[in-house]
């Protein structure tokens, strides 16, 4: 798969260049969470300064969390712009005039997510060009991804063209999946296209909850029920993959009387809380992975948000960082912030900056930010 990149020609003193980003990160208080060398917003310069080499004028637009259509003052992008600004060296604000400037946050119109073609023509004044460098909304059928390359001469982004590139390497066998954290559906076009070729799925998280509740208990996740349809997932996967996933054989839990005690798997009921892989599930996952080649990675092993549940993740994670010469691939916002604050993200060949779209990409799904910026 090829993408169309701007050249010389395209980009010259003065055009005006509309970029998306993906700068939806964590605000506190005001400001931008100090991100990590794997942060998206510091992933997205060297592209910025690269246009502004050209002479272009740069306007930058993100979505920030999840306004619905209103403005809510909250989620105003005043803190991000200040961020860019701080790491470019130079005033960037909303609808200022500096070489780099930012529109305000895209899911405060409600025709960002309906790929609205009226609002994609507003955001269409501010540029000559689109280039898109948020590969982690690409799978998204939105107006500042999809309906805007209708509108402006469109190219990928650097960002975009590294992950597209690297994703679509064909991996060397043994190929092992490791699946955790939640939403089986999420992951079920991955684990459905890969699962063929892959010589095991290492099941952690919220996930091993699913699989197991979907045959044989009630079984609770830290956040509730586990629904009759992430149910009919787990079976469905399970008729087809069964002999290749490999549930842990043992689990941390947090039980009633709120003791944390390692159980295995047979243990486990309704009323405990399922916080992390045991001991045993580690060792298995460790010497599966010894044997690997490839490692594709997504979601946490444990509710790392709590301090006794991040055992299992970050084992996991020095195991992934001792197997030798294997390619290994990681995505997931949850799974790359916490292993990025372990310390524990350089051990990986590739660092994807999409959750749901690495996922949706490696399952083969439409990408509808990608399909118009394909050379046929
Ligand atoms: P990513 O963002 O890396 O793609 P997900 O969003 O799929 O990962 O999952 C991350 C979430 O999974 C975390 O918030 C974590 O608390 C949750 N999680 C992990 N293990 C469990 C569990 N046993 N029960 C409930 N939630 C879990
Ligand atoms: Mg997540």
């Amino acid at each position: 798969m090829k993408l169309r990149c701007y050249k010389n020609s395209d980009i010259k003193k003065g055009t005006r260049v509309l970029v998306r980003v993906d700068a939806n990160v964590p605000i506190k208080n005001g400001r931008v969470v100090p991100e990590g060398d794997f942060g998206r917003i510091k992933q997205s310069l060297p592209e910025i300064q690269n246009l502004l080499k050209h002479g272009a004028q740069v306007t930058l637009m993100t979505h920030l969390g999840d306004p619905g259509g209103r403005m809510i003052k909250d989620l105003s992008v005043a803190p991000i712009a200040r961020y860019y600004g701080r790491l470019l060296g130079m005033k960037v604000k909303i609808g200022g005039n500096g070489p780099v400037t930012m529109l305000e946050n895209l899911r405060f119109n409600a025709g960002e997510e309906k790929n609205d073609p009226r609002f994609a023509r507003e955001l269409a004044r501010h540029g000559d060009v689109f280039v898109n460098n948020a590969f982690a909304v690409c799978h998204r059928e939105h107006a500042s991804v999809s309906a805007i390359t209708k509108l402006l001469p469109s190219f990928a982004g650097e960002l975009l063209v590294r992950e597209v590139t690297e994703l679509s390497r064909s991996p060397k066998q043994p190929l092992v999946l490791v699946m955790g954290g939640v939403k089986l559906s999420t992951k079920l076009p991955l684990l459905e296209r890969l699962l063929p070729q892959a010589q095991a799925a290492l099941i952690g998280g919220g996930l091993a909850v699913t699989f197991l509740a979907a045959t044989q208990k009630s079984l609770q996740l830290a956040g509730g029920e586990v629904s009759a349809a992430e149910r009919r997932s787990a079976i469905q996967i399970m008729e087809c993959f069964g002999n290749k996933l490999l549930l842990p054989k043992d689990f941390v839990v947090r039980s009633s009387l709120r003791k944390i005690q390692v159980i295995t798997a047979n243990e486990l009921h309704g009323r405990q809380t399922i916080l992390d892989i045991g001991p045993a599930a580690m060792r298995r996952f460790s010497s599966v992975l010894d044997q690997a080649k490839s490692v594709i990675w997504n979601g946490p092993m444990g509710v790392v948000e709590d301090r006794v549940a991040r055992r299992g993740t970050v084992e996991l994670a020095r195991a992934i960082g001792r197997i030798k010469s294997a390619r290994t691939v990681i995505g997931g916002g949850d799974t790359i912030s916490f292993l990025e604050r372990q310390k524990l993200i350089d051990g990986f060949s590739f660092v994807s900056t999409g959750g749901g779209a690495m996922l949706a990409f490696l399952g083969g799904e439409s990408m509808p930010g990608i399909k118009p910026l394909v050379i046929k």
